[in-house]
């Protein structure tokens, strides 16, 4: 039995550059791995496929990203399916954190660690792409910079460690709805560039000043809760963004006594908060 752990994902920044033909968007993302992880447990050596997972959001079985994962890997090694596999989540679902790629990806590495890794990581990685845009990423990193519809990774210098306070206005949101809401919206896109590279040199003011989210817009409009909360943390003096298409924002950089303030603020507005830190 192997067990792995699977990061959740922070978007640093996230541009939407246009709608392609094959209908996914054209992004570009810095994307930071966080410390915040789900924990997967891989069984080889038995037959069929079992997936279970803990959370009552997330489907145990064919509907869980994880078996597709690891039937498009078996399909790859020419054999049938034989894991057992179960997931503990502690990222939480659909929320912009990609808990169920990142899963994914662990199951991938995972099944190629125990058949003695006959794939190579550019195989991994195309099973990855047809398994869902945001699994090739996890992947890579620890800071990588995503372009495409999330298929082309360029791994970044500069991973250090930096606390995130991540803050949950409760409820979820849809990939796709928010992606097709972003259609009829002016974009703002952040700077995908200037943010790699006050990262590689280490200068956090300069990282500070262009985090960005161009699906801040349509996420407040599909889920206005999100706005309120952003509204809030900057009216407290707060640097706080959107993560993926939300709804979880965070906090970059995030000492002590901001953890102690907005926790007191998500009290009274009934957020969830949790504390991680980028992987190095
Ligand atoms: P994305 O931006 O890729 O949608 P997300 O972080 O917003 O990522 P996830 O937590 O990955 O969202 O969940 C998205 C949907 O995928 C949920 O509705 C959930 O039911 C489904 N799902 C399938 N497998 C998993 C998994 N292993 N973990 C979490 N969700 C999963």
């Amino acid at each position: 039995m192997l067990r792995i752990w699977a990061p959740a994902k922070l978007n640093l920044t996230l541009e939407v550059l246009g709608r392609r033909g094959d209908g996914y968007h054209e992004i570009r993302s810095v994307v930071a791995k966080l410390a915040l992880a789900d924990l997967v447990y891989v069984e080889t050596g038995l037959g069929g496929l079992d997936v279970r997972c803990d959370h009552p959001g997330v489907p145990s079985g064919p509907g869980n990203l994880a078996y597709s994962a690891a039937l498009k890997y078996f399909e790859q090694l020419g054999c049938g399916p034989g894991a057992r596999i179960v997931i503990s989540k502690k990222i939480p679902v659909a929320a912009g954190l990609g808990g169920g790629s990142s899963d994914a990806a662990a199951v991938l590495r995972a099944l190629n660690a125990a058949y003695g890794n006959p794939l190579t990581m550019d195989r991994l990685q195309d099973i990855a792409a047809q398994v869902g845009s945001d699994v090739p990423l996890f992947l890579a990193g620890p800071l990588v910079l995503v372009e495409g519809r999330g298929e082309r990774l360029s791994d970044l210098p500069g991973a250090t460690r930096r606390n995130v306070l991540l803050i949950h206005p409760g409820g979820w949101l849809s990939t796709g709805v928010v992606y097709r809401r972003s259609d009829g919206l002016p974009l703002i896109n952040p700077c995908s560039q200037a943010v790699a590279a006050a990262m590689a040199r280490k200068d956090e003011r300069a990282v500070r000043q262009n985090l960005g989210n161009a699906l801040e817009a349509a996420a407040c409009d599909c889920h206005p809760a999100i706005g309120r909360l952003l509204a809030s943390l900057r009216r407290a003096g707060y640097t706080a963004h959107l993560t993926g298409s939300g709804p979880c924002c965070y906090v970059w950089d995030a000492d002590p006594s901001v953890v102690r303030h907005v926790s007191e603020m998500a009290r009274v507005h009934g957020w969830c908060v949790l504390v991680t830190h980028t992987l190095e």
